[in-house]
């Protein structure tokens, strides 16, 4: 046959683009969860309550008790690039909530059937709505697809049901429920203990206990105590690390009048809280739970970094938990790189890793020092 020629180029069908750009945001169930559970902090619950079933890949449903959707928003809102935390580019640089996209709730309208209950303190009921393809859609067949009045709390439920029905090739990607539920564990898991303040639980349906189950206004050590045990609790450090102060070193001994210097040489370009194990607790793998100005992300360079002291300490084989909340200036974050806003780079990346790794190592040796001392005396 004759060589092709060139086939026509045509628009894709707005149905068909926003299923691919579902599918970049909408991994896994837990990936959705991610998401939904952002929006629930950023909706200011104190109370987050996960249920799951197949491994969120049946049904996915989380309860917050946060500020509620208002009822005219309602038929925007699963609609691409709808939010109510940007109005405009410049706002980027100010973020101070998860989601700015407008995309999440989007995505899973696309990819499963998605359901909302939602009630503010100002409303005397509650709403269902159910959207299908970024659009209200009827509850069920033959009835309009209005937001209906209902019973309901104060807050927000958002169920979640057949994820990637009607994209195969993502469904057969996904591992069994068991390893999916994990997942989600862990999602859950590594969001109560950076929110201490707020009560998490995850189970699954029509199972009487909690996997995962924190009170409210706990501290963060509590919440490790809880959900990672005592075992590792009871050899927890913590250090709060600042950058060092720049006039440290030859410069400032020149210096006479080091109380002046002080003063114009703070630094508070970023801080960071770390928790992390000391040399008596080995695990067989690292745990690293990282957020950056409270995203939850991952960065290898930091994880290697850390890696690196502990193999200094530790015995071969064996790895530390490390959590590590870095707060940086918005302005020299770009969150701005993948909409699923995991991968995250910021300015000054040597310096703060290098900061860091050795405030670490400082407390892992000073530790070490002080366990020789107590089998001394
Ligand atoms: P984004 O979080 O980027 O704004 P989403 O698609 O995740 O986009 O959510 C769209 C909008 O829906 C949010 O801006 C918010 O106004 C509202 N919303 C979503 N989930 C909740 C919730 N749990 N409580 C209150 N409002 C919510
Ligand atoms: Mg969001």
């Amino acid at each position: 046959p004759p060589p092709p020629g060139p086939r026509p180029i045509r628009r894709l069908q707005e149905s068909v683009i926003n299923r691919i750009a579902a599918g970049e945001i909408i991994h896994r169930p837990a990936s959705a969860l991610k998401e939904l559970i952002e929006n629930s902090l950023d909706a200011g619950a104190t109370s987050i309550k996960v249920t799951v079933k197949e491994g969120g890949m049946k049904l996915l449903q989380i309860q917050d008790n946060g500020c509620g959707i208002r009822k005219e928003d309602l038929p925007i809102l699963a609609e691409r690039f709808t939010t109510s935390k940007l109005a405009t580019f410049a706002d980027l640089s100010r973020l101070t909530t998860y989601g700015f996209r407008g995309e999440a709730l989007a995505s899973m309208s696309y990819v499963s059937n998605l359901t909302v209950v939602t009630k503010t303190k100002a409303d005397s009921c509650a709403w269902k709505a159910c959207y299908a393809d970024g659009a209200l859609t009827p509850v069920k067949a033959g009835a309009t697809s209005d937001p209906k009045p209902c019973a309901g709390n104060d807050g927000t439920t958002i169920t979640v049901e057949n994820l990637f029905y009607n994209t195969p090739t993502r469904l057969s990607a996904l591992r069994g429920s068991s390893e999916e539920y994990t997942r989600i564990i862990d999602v859950v898991t590594r969001y109560a203990i950076h929110n201490p303040l707020v009560s998490f639980t995850c189970k699954k349906t029509g199972s009487p206990s909690p996997d995962v189950s924190t009170p409210s206004s706990s501290t963060t050590e509590q919440a490790i105590r809880l959900l990672y045990g005592q075992t590792l609790a009871k050899e927890l450090l913590h250090v709060t690390v600042i950058p060092a102060s720049k006039g440290k070193g030859k410069a400032s001994a020149a210096h006479q009048d080091a109380s002046d210097d002080e003063d114009e040489d703070v630094d508070d370009s970023w801080s960071a809280e770390a928790h992390f194990t000391n040399a008596n607790y080995q695990a067989k793998k690292m745990t690293f739970l990282l957020f950056i100005n409270h995203r939850l992300v991952e960065a290898s360079r930091i994880k290697r970094a850390l890696e690196a002291v502990y193999n200094g300490v530790l015995a071969k084989g064996a790895a530390p938990f490390v959590y590590l909340s870095l707060q940086i200036d918005p302005r020299s974050v770009d969150v701005n790189v993948h909409p699923t806003k995991k991968e995250v780079h910021f300015l000054d990346e040597d310096a703060i890793i290098e900061r860091i790794a050795d405030v670490v190592q400082d407390a892992l040796i000073g530790q070490s020092q002080s366990r020789v001392f107590e089998y001394q005396t």
